[in-house]
Order: structure tokens, then sequence, then C-alpha cells
């Protein structure tokens, strides 16, 4: 396939999630007898707009300054409606403000947070899940989740990792 081509079965496939997020919580909305307003569902299309890990107040704003009209309370109770419904996954990272990040359709993943620059690194390795099964197959659990977060002082390192992402 073509780089061009390639983008273009992406976008599709980010199409399709969105698509996909919307159907689960309108029907979580209605099924418990909540408001189904365009606002809420200009927010959750905002997040899957987006990869970034956020806080609350940060996507108010930046809803604000996109022109949405949106109230701080709207967002913030549209935050945890998303949790409850799993669409959103909510991180407490050290003594930071909650962080928050987009969840169906995007892959497992746990996080490095550095404490120099607060930056927020996702990494993903494949042996997590093999502990998770041996432990669970040891201790006769069946193993919902989990979850991993490292921290450590990056000495620059986390400026050079933008610039590979890129
Ligand atoms: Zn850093
Ligand atoms: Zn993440």
């Amino acid at each position: 396939m073509s780089d061009h081509s390639q983008r273009i079965a992406r976008e599709e496939v980010e199409e399709q999630i969105l698509r996909e997020a919307l159907r689960i919580f309108n029907a979580h909305l209605e099924a418990n007898q909540l408001r189904r307003t365009p606002e809420r569902f200009a927010i959750l299309e905002e997040i899957y707009r987006n990869t970034e890990h956020f806080d609350a107040e940060g996507l108010y704003i930046h809803m604000k300054n996109n022109n949405y009209r949106v109230s701080r309370a709207t967002v913030y109770n549209t935050l945890e409606l998303l949790v409850n419904c799993d669409l959103v996954r909510k991180h407490q990272f050290g003594k930071n403000q909650a962080q928050y990040e987009r969840s169906y359709g995007y892959k497992q993943h746990d996080h490095l947070i550095c404490l120099d620059c607060g930056s927020v690194i996702e990494f993903c390795d494949p042996r997590i899940q093999q502990i998770k099964d041996m432990m669970g197959d040891i201790l006769k659990f069946k193993i919902h989740h989990h979850s991993l977060t490292l921290y450590g002082e990056c000495n620059g390192a986390c400026q050079k990792t933008a610039q590979v992402l890129k």
C-alpha cells in the first residue's frame, strides 16, 4: 500500500471507532435516562479526535477556544459519564490532577511519567500480559485489568523521544 492509501485506511478506521464510541455513549445515556445533548456528543468527539492525555480543565479550555458553547460543569460531568461507560480512562499519576484519555479501540499500554517535565509517555510490553495470565492461573483469579505507571527523571530524554515519535 502507498503512504497515501495507508493514511486513508487509517482515517477510515478512526472514523469507525468514533462512530462506534458515539453509538455506545448514546445507548448508555438512553439506558440511564440521561439527556442526550449535542454538547455531550461534541465532547466525546473532541476527545476521540485526539490521542493525547489531558486533564478536565485543559479540555474545557480547548473546547472554549474552539468556540464550543459548553460550560465547565458540562465538561466535568460528561467526562464522568464517559469514564462510567469505559469510553474514557481516568488516571491518577502521582499528585497531579487526574488525567484522561480515550480508551475504545485504542491499544493497550502503560505509562512512564517524567518527574522533570511532566511528560506522559506510553509503552507497550507483551510480558505484562504474560504476568497477568500467569498470576491469574496460579491464584485462580480472573484478572480484569491492571495499572502500571513508572516514574523517572528524563535529563532531556523527553525532547529526544518526542522527536523519535514524530
Ligand atoms: Zn522529561
Ligand atoms: Zn495512555
